[in-house]
Order: C-alpha cells, then structure tokens, then sequence
C-alpha cells in the first residue's frame, strides 16, 4: 500500500457567485508605434542563442527541444495543442531537481495570443534559457525553481505570428487563422458570449489550466508598456477586483524593477505604469478574466513593449529591463496574502473526490475504500487538494 499525503490549501473565494451585464469595447487597442524596424531572423539554433534576433517557426520549436534536451532534470516540453494550421503551441515546464515529493505552487507564462505582439515571445525564450542555465549557479534562481513549479508557453498563437509563413514574423497579424482575436474570445464570466465559437488554441490553453493548478500566471502582450490587472469587464468604480490592492502593489514592484534600469519605461500609458483594465478601456470574453473568474488563479495582463513588433536591435536592452522583473514577479506566487497551507494525511493512489461544491464533508474514494474529509468548519472558498501530484479544486459554498 502506498502511502498518499494529502494537502489543502485555502484560497480565499470573493465574489464567485453573481453577475452583471459588462459593457461594450470602449475604444480600439493602441496602436502600434510608426518607428522605423528591423526585424531580423535567426535560422539556426546557433543564431537565436546570440538572443539579437526572433526565431523562425523551426528554429523556434528547435529551441523548445534543445531546452528540454539539455536540462532533462530541470525541464519537460509539454504540447498544450494545436493551432488551426497545426503548428505546436507549446509549454515548457521547469523545477529544480534536488527536492522531491514536496508540493510546489504552479506558475504560468503565456505570451503572444495576439500574433503581432511578439516581444514577450522572444523574452519567454531567453527567460527559459536564463532560469536552466542558472541553476546550481545562482542562489536565487536555483531556491526560486526547487519552490516552484514554473511552465512557460512562449507563443499561443502560433498562426498569428507566422501569418507571412514559417521564415519570418514580418507578416504577423492579431488574429489566428481564422481572423478571430483570442482575446476576444474566452468564455464570458459575466455573461456576454463570444461572437465566434472557442477557438481551438483556446479550447487548448482552457484544458491546459484545467489539467494544472496555477496559482499565478501573467499573459504577456505589447502595443504599450502598463501593468494591466482585473478586471478587464469592469471599470474599477463598476466593480473592484478582490485583489486590486495586491495587484497595485506587485504591479509597482515590476515596473520600478524595470525603471532601475530604464526610468523611460511604463510611462505611455500612465505615469504610475500599472491600470485597472477597465479603467484603461473596457473589453469582454478576455482572457483575463475568465482564467480569474473561473479558475482562481491570479492572472494579469503585461503589456511590455509600446512597439508590438519590437525592432530586434531593441530586444537585447527590452531584456535587460524586464528580466529581473519578470524573474521577481514568479516569486509572488510565495506571498500571495491570502494562501495557507496545512496537510492532511491519506492512504492510497487512485482517487475520486466529490462532491464539489460542497457545503461540509468531501469523499476521496480509493480502490481500497473511501476517506472523508471535513470541510464544514472552514470558511467559504476554494481549497486545493493535492493526493500525490494530482490537484482537485474543490469550492467549499
Ligand atoms: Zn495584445
């Protein structure tokens, strides 16, 4: 008989369970700056790991194989999907190697859902590349990967960015294949459908969140450098987000991080360099939104470069700006204010909870008999249980 531990985590749960009409488009999204552009291509391996450059399709999905060739132990490549024209969406999922059979909190990068928005795509590269490379060598990359577990999905749309074919990003678009906006396209938690059915790189980054147990995550975008946090649906007099307090305050850490390096970055937006996204303009059926809404996971929006299409002699200096913040803000995911952990131990390996909702006690039926776990004397909220790597969400009503 194997012995199973079991861990609850408790996440508070404000405001699950009511809905209101949101608004229309405010106004359209920035527009792209009109500076002069190289975009320059690396088509080999060799050429991309000079990081002056962006990778074209092959070399891209040669790196991601690279990685998780060269740092077995640190790193697996996972296939989230595919697009609509079959290209690989793709997550590569990074812990440190010396700690084993210890629960790691689950964080998420996902960048360049809007095709043309490409500057996160080569900085979740180069941080895949900085996070291997430094373990074992840096104190505090090595302590931040054996704490957490960290999966970084460079490019959601695929299609988008390779709109002029597989060689060059020149002719990136927004849109997917099918000229729908990913963005525009999640489920509405408030009530608005789609105007296109779920897209299939959605529907694929949806059954990857579900598949985790992210607790934080960041979808990163360009046109403009601001901190854009939940919610999106609302302005912040309409409806305040349960967290905006906290997302002010990680917010300014990132940016004034940044500033250290460049005091000219985030200011386009406003001077502060971080918004409420309805604030900023209102949107539906975001991404945002409904990964917070649904999935309880803190998500926010970074849009880091005003340029959508960074030229790439700029990449290297948008690198040195952001790395140390896109490193610090991974660490967040240990402070989150209202997580908790305790643990409870179980017996046995294979498992089926229920009922969720529940108002009181939860069954965890094994091959071997059930065990009962009981929640009534906790408040309400969304607790975690973990039974050997495999996280359930269960929402104590
Ligand atoms: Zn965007």
């Amino acid at each position: 008989m194997k012995r199973t531990t079991v861990f609850v985590l408790f996440l508070l749960a404000g405001g699950l369970l009511f809905a209101q009409k949101p608004r229309p488009d405010a106004f359209p999204p920035a527009p792209d700056t009109l500076a002069p552009k190289a975009l320059t291509m690396a088509s080999t391996l060799e050429e991309m790991y000079q990081w002056n450059r962006y990778p074209t399709y092959n070399v891209y999905i040669d790196m991601m194989r690279d990685f998780a060739d060269r740092y077995p132990e640190l790193c697996h490549l996972d296939t989230i999907g595919l697009s609509i024209e079959g290209r690989l969406i793709l997550s590569l999922a990074i812990t440190g190697s010396s700690l084993t059979d210890v629960y790691r909190p689950e964080f998420l990068y996902s960048s360049t859902m809007h095709g043309d928005e490409i500057t996160g795509f080569y900085l979740m590269l180069r941080l895949c590349d900085t996070l291997l490379r430094s373990y074992g060598t840096s104190p505090d990359i090595t302590s931040l990967l054996n704490t957490t577990r960290i999966y970084i999905n460079p490019l959601s749309n695929p299609d988008g960015t390779y709109h002029g074919g597989d060689s060059t990003v020149a002719g990136a678009w927004r849109y997917n294949s099918d000229m729908v906006d990913l963005n525009r396209n999640y489920p509405d938690p408030f009530g608005t459908p789609p105007l296109d059915s779920l897209q299939p790189e959605n529907q694929a980054m949806i059954a990857y969140v579900e598949r985790h147990n992210f607790l934080l995550s960041a979808n990163l975008h360009g046109g403009s450098e601001v901190m854009n946090y939940p919610w999106d649906s609302f302005t912040s007099q309409q409806r305040l987000n349960e967290h905006s307090e906290w997302w002010k305050e990680v917010s300014k850490r990132f940016v004034d991080t940044c500033r250290k390096v460049d005091p000219m970055r985030f200011r386009d937006v406003n001077h502060r360099g971080y918004v409420n996204g309805g604030d900023w303009y209102v949107i539906s059926n975001g991404r945002q939104d409904y990964f917070n809404y649904y999935h309880n996971m803190r998500e926010l929006t970074m849009e880091l470069s005003t340029s959508k299409k960074l030229s790439t002699h700029l990449l290297d200096h948008y690198w040195q700006c952001l790395s140390q913040s896109l490193i610090n803000y991974i660490k967040e995911i240990h402070h989150l204010d209202d997580t908790t952990t305790e643990g409870i131990q179980l017996v046995d390996d294979r498992y089926c909870v229920y009922p969720n909702p529940t108002r009181g006690k939860v069954c965890i039926d094994t091959p071997q008999g059930g065990r009962s776990l009981d929640l009534s004397g906790r408040p309400s909220g969304v607790y975690i249980v973990n039974i050997d790597g495999h996280a359930v969400k269960i929402v104590k009503l």
